[in-house]
């Protein structure tokens, strides 16, 4: 089995629809795919439809989180995996988090517009086509204005969170957004932790607060952690009892990683699959 269980479509901010987003799992050799988008479920019954028959499906979403450390404010996301997404308290909270997202981008937008850039608010709207608004989104404009040839570059130039153009965006206390994945049912795995932005803050200390609050999982390995963060990772999963993911965190064309480039063991899955109890049963062959 390859089991790839962190990957965006177009219902967030990456740039395949299900049926491209699926084919492009496939032909990686992907067995087992997670969606996971942003702060979204909207995507769950395009990617059944689209799943063909030897691809296997779980169901998830990536919530937009901090923690505050030393009075400053930190960026963490929390993959969310097989929770009921009729749960009123963890579908209230995601509905404000996309809420704020569209607030957000067009605030950014605004910014760059009075600073005289050729793109705008439609165009935004336009790009994201209904879903929660996201850098990347803006980052299209910004290449379709010419002022960037990718949306890399753009996140390293207009999009920084240190430029003159940025906006924070609302999320959810992170032990709150444990505490409500569980209350649904799911399954909370820490993001790519030790990503630039809130790599100073993930110590041992921070997994102990984590898993008071029922954090389940952490993603080890991801393409923005090193050799030095995987095993370290690693270390504090096996002192917390953890279990271990692997995933590319597949943005589509918005982002330079592949599909399946990072993958989870099957026992990892498979003791997600036993935590869960939100009604959401992995879909396609490997369905348990
Ligand atoms: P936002 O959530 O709007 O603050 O935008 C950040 C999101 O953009 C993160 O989830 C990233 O994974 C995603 N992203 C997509 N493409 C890129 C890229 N090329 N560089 C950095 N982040 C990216
Ligand atoms: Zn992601």
């Amino acid at each position: 089995m390859t089991i790839d269980l962190h990957t965006h479509t177009a219902f967030s901010d990456g740039t395949d629809a299900p049926q491209a987003w699926a084919a492009a799992a496939v032909a990686a050799g992907v067995t087992t795919v997670a969606i996971t988008d942003h702060d979204t479920t909207d995507g769950w019954a395009a990617a059944i439809a689209a799943l063909p028959p030897e691809l296997s499906l779980v169901r998830g979403a990536e919530l937009s989180t901090h923690v505050t450390s030393g009075g400053r404010r930190f960026s963490i996301h929390l993959l969310a995996y097989l929770f009921d997404p009729a749960d009123p308290a963890l579908a209230a909270e995601l509905a404000r988090l996309r809420a704020d997202r569209l607030q957000r981008g067009l605030a950014m937008v605004d910014k760059m517009v009075a600073a005289g850039l050729p793109i705008s608010r439609q165009q935004v709207l336009d790009i994201a086509d209904g879903a929660p608004v996201g850098r990347p989104h803006i980052g299209r404009a910004l290449m379709a204005a010419g002022l960037v040839s990718s949306v890399t570059e753009a996140f390293a130039t207009y999009l920084s969170g240190r430029g003159p153009y940025y906006v924070s965006k609302a999320d959810t206390e992170l032990p709150a957004a444990i505490d409500l994945v569980r209350r649904a049912g799911g399954v909370p795995v820490l993001a790519h932790p030790r990503s630039r932005g809130a790599a100073s803050i993930t110590d041992e200390a921070f997994f102990a607060r984590c898993v008071a609050a029922g954090l389940l999982g952490v993603e080890v390995d991801h393409p923005d952690h090193d050799a030095a963060a995987r095993a370290d990772l690693r270390r504090l999963a096996s002192r917390f009892g953890l279990i271990v993911t692997g995933s590319s965190d597949y943005h589509g064309r918005n982002k330079a990683v592949a599909i399946g480039q990072e993958r989870t063991a099957s026992a990892a899955l498979a003791a997600i699959v036993a935590a869960s109890s939100g009604m959401t049963a992995v879909v396609g062959p490997e369905a348990r």
